[in-house]
């Protein structure tokens, strides 16, 4: 059933005793002056980083954070994300002043079984995104087998995701594994009745993914941001709302697309407005769609919320991917909320796209009632819209 996750190796098909494991990971995770606020992405590779240890490996891990545009910015060292890492596996993690050359390489060869060395941020050079084959060889040039489980970074064609993979006996970690079989389960043969959720600021972000979903689903539900562009296409006025003035024609098409295949789409019948995206900003119910002049729609309102909940209920399968409001303000959360609720309460196979939508899965204490929260906002969009992910075709073409 998972057809794409079978075509190449897991860590479990490698043998790792005494070998340095150089193992990409997405260590990328929200830092500000050198304080990390979440670390969900360096607890998600956990399980390979274990096992790894468990079989006498020794532990070369690689990632980039943030964007330092190939130079060195000091705030976006790997320091801080190394002291994390020991804190939660337990072992005392190095870390390294760069992440390739000479002395690197002396560093990496002098590991024993079970110790780990965190190489600096890969961005720091411009080679890495621009998947130099020097570069890459470099990178290589440190271990004896790679594992990537960067699933965050698999979108990207990039020296450790993509052209590293030449050089060594390549496999995929547990993250990147349990990541493509969820995803692989609400692409191919989900159990019906099947939604699909959809919010966030813009339809053009959406589009493909729609596109390669509608002949699978039963219904679609529709809020957040890009909601609106389906009401002025339709003629209803939504005061200062965000619009995407050139998709309405396509919007129009995909409301027919829905009608012609028996697609259930719901838009919202109400919404919750305000006259400024602030907190502190006094906010209103609609009656009906569409939203008065002078405001905006900031949520979806309270019958919207029901009607949405109770479709959800009979659900077998539901993929999630934007939220449906602005739920980073409060005041504005309640239908990002129930709708996490109500994707949580429904028994349903239940799969949540990366990014904001995570984060509101995160902020609401419903991550562990999902099936799966990805880890990768863009991979998982991606992956969902049908494309094949560099970091995976990679490892499907690697040595070995
Ligand atoms: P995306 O990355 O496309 O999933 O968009 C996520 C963003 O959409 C979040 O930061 C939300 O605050 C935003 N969003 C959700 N609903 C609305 C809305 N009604 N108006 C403007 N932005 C929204």
């Amino acid at each position: 059933m998972f057809v794409k996750t079978v075509a190449f190796k897991t860590i479990r098909d490698l043998d790792l005793a005494g070998k340095r494991v150089l193992v990409r990971v997405d260590f990328n995770v929200p830092i500000k002056k050198g304080r990390i606020s979440d670390t969900t992405r360096i607890q998600a590779a956990l399980p390979t980083l274990r096992y790894a240890l468990e079989k006498g490996g020794k532990l070369i891990l690689m990632s980039h954070l943030g964007r330092p545009d190939g130079k060195v910015v000091e705030e976006l060292r790997m320091g801080p994300v190394g002291e994390a890492l020991s804190q939660l596996i337990g072992r005392p993690v190095r870390t390294a002043g760069d992440c390739v050359g000479p002395e690197v390489e002396q560093q990496a060869a002098g590991l024993k079984p079970g110790e780990i060395l965190l190489l600096e941020n890969l961005r720091f050079h411009p080679e890495e995104e621009e998947n130099d084959p020097v570069f890459s060889k470099n990178l290589a040039r440190l271990g004896d087998l790679y594992v990537n489980d960067a699933f965050g970074a698999a979108h990207r064609a990039h020296a450790s995701t993509a052209g590293i993979a030449q050089h060594l006996p390549a496999a995929a970690g547990f993250l990147l594994q349990k990541e493509l079989e969820a995803l692989d389960r609400v692409l191919h043969n989900p159990e019906r009745p099947y939604w699909l959720i959809l919010g966030g600021a813009k339809v053009s972000d959406k589009i493909q993914l729609i596109d390669n979903l509608i002949d699978k689903v039963d219904g679609i539900l529709i809020g957040g941001g890009m909601q609106y562009t389906f009401f002025v296409a339709q003629g209803i006025g939504v005061g200062n709302s965000p619009v995407e003035k050139d998709r309405l024609e396509l919007a129009l098409g995909l409301i027919a697309k829905t009608k012609q295949r028996g697609v259930d789409l719901k838009l919202p019948m109400d919404h919750r407005i305000a006259q400024k995206i602030e907190p502190s900003a006094p906010t209103r119910v609609t009656e009906k769609p569409g939203v008065p002049e002078g405001w905006e729609g900031v949520d979806i309102g309270p019958k919207t919320i029901e009607a949405f909940t109770q479709a959800l209920q009979g659900a077998r399968t539901i993929l999630w991917n934007g939220p449906v409001g602005i739920f980073e303000i409060d005041s504005f959360s309640n239908g990002t909320r129930a709708i996490a609720q109500a994707v949580a309460q429904s028994g349903a196979v239940s799969v949540v796209g990366g990014g904001d939508t995570a984060a509101a899965v995160v902020k609401f204490g419903l991550v562990h009632r999902m099936t799966h929260v990805s880890t990768g906002g863009g991979a998982s969009l991606e992956y969902l819209e049908g494309k094949t992910l560099p970091g995976v075709t990679a490892l499907m073409k690697g040595r070995g």
